[in-house]
């Protein structure tokens, strides 16, 4: 292995998020405009230039890599890249795993364990059919739940990923709780975050800060502050009566930065040091540069030698602060 990756203030970069697309399936009101502008082909990484990316990473120290999007599972053979990618596991990588809407997952969940995926985060923010196709403009919950299913027999452990949004899915909390427990599923809640244009929809309308949905749940349930983090956004609580974890994401808060060992790339290769700042390093060049991987781990580590300390997202004053430009599913939530 290479020397490990070690940013400027002492944090060790191993867990890599890659978009493999910025293409989705549906069209969620907080992260897509309605009608989207899709990437030319030529512009992202092809399956075999992502696999020298990720390899390159995994050999400078990445131990966990997470696929995401847009929505992975709608890439085109992106199981040829997860099959390759499996060769890492057991050896040098300790994870491989994805964030997905679900809607795939009956076809892939059974090939995607058989790859050596053990864990998935599926994001789901509503049981309400109806709600469910309002706010993914026009997803089927019918359909994700059946990947769920799916997923849960091929072995997958799940992580249901909901963002809490005021006036949507408030009163579905304890309806949300109890699903996730009956399904033996881990719960996380992520604070919306203010990225890219949403066209018509309003950023604050829809800000529900987790300290409110905290408190919710304290008024029913004792509350236990769990210490163990994973080095990004995350806190976590457990529900003593039901014995439940429950993760909250507040990405606008600085209470995670000092311990960020994560980086992203979009499915341009654009190397994202910080999900809220604007910095970032192409890794497209260097890779199609030379079939040599030496150009590609030197704009790496120029990129991580310029890591900075944290973001400048902040909600507090009335208009969104420190909002970038790009979408999620650009970066790859
Ligand atoms: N399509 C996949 C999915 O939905 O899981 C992967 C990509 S999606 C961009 C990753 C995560 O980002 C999802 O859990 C989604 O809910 C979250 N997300 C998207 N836009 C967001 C926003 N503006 N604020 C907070 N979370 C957001
Ligand atoms: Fe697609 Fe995921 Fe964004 Fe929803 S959150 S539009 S599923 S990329």
């Amino acid at each position: 292995m290479n020397a490990p990756l070690i940013d400027p203030f002492a944090r060790r970069i191993d867990y890599l998020r890659v978009s493999v697309t910025d293409r989705c399936d549906f069209r969620c009101t907080y992260c897509m405009a309605e009608h989207m502008t899709f990437l030319p082909k030529k512009e992202l990484l092809t399956l075999e230039e992502l696999d020298r990316l990720c390899s390159a990473f995994v050999r400078m120290g990445v131990r966990k890599l997470r696929i995401t999007g847009g929505e992975p599972l709608v890439r085109k053979g992106i199981m040829t890249f997860f099959e390759g990618m499996s060769r890492h596991l057991g050896g040098l990588l300790d994870e491989l795993t994805l964030t997905t809407n679900g809607s795939q997952l009956e076809r892939f969940a059974q090939p995607l364990a058989d790859a050596g995926v053990r864990r998935i985060n599926v994001s789901l923010d509503t049981l309400d059919p109806e709600k469910f196709r309002a706010i993914t403009r026009w997803g089927s919950l019918d359909k994700v739940r059946r990947g769920i299913a799916a997923a849960q027999a091929a072995g997958l452990r799940i992580k249901i990923n909901t963002v809490a949004l005021k006036g949507f899915n408030e009163a579905e909390l304890f309806d949300l709780l109890a699903w996730c427990a009956a399904e033996e599923m881990d719960l996380t809640f992520i604070e919306v975050m203010p990225m890219g244009d949403m066209g018509e929809v309003q950023r604050l309308d829809q800000y529900w800060p987790l300290k409110d949905l905290r408190a919710r749940l304290a008024e029913r349930y004792t509350l236990t502050e769990l210490s163990h983090r994973t080095g990004g956004p995350a806190r976590y609580v457990r529900i003593e009566e039901t014995g439940q974890q429950i993760g909250f994401i507040t990405p606008l808060t600085h209470n995670f930065c000092e311990s960020c060992n994560r980086v992203r790339v979009t499915c341009t290769g654009e190397l994202y040091m910080c999900l809220g700042q604007e910095d970032m390093a192409d890794l497209r060049a260097p890779l199609r540069m030379s079939e040599a991987d030496a150009p590609l781990e030197d704009a790496i580590r120029r990129a991580i030698a310029r890591k900075p300390k944290g973001h400048d997202f902040d909600y507090s004053r009335q208009a969104v602060e420190g909002q970038v430009t790009r979408h999620m599913s650009h970066t790859g939530g």
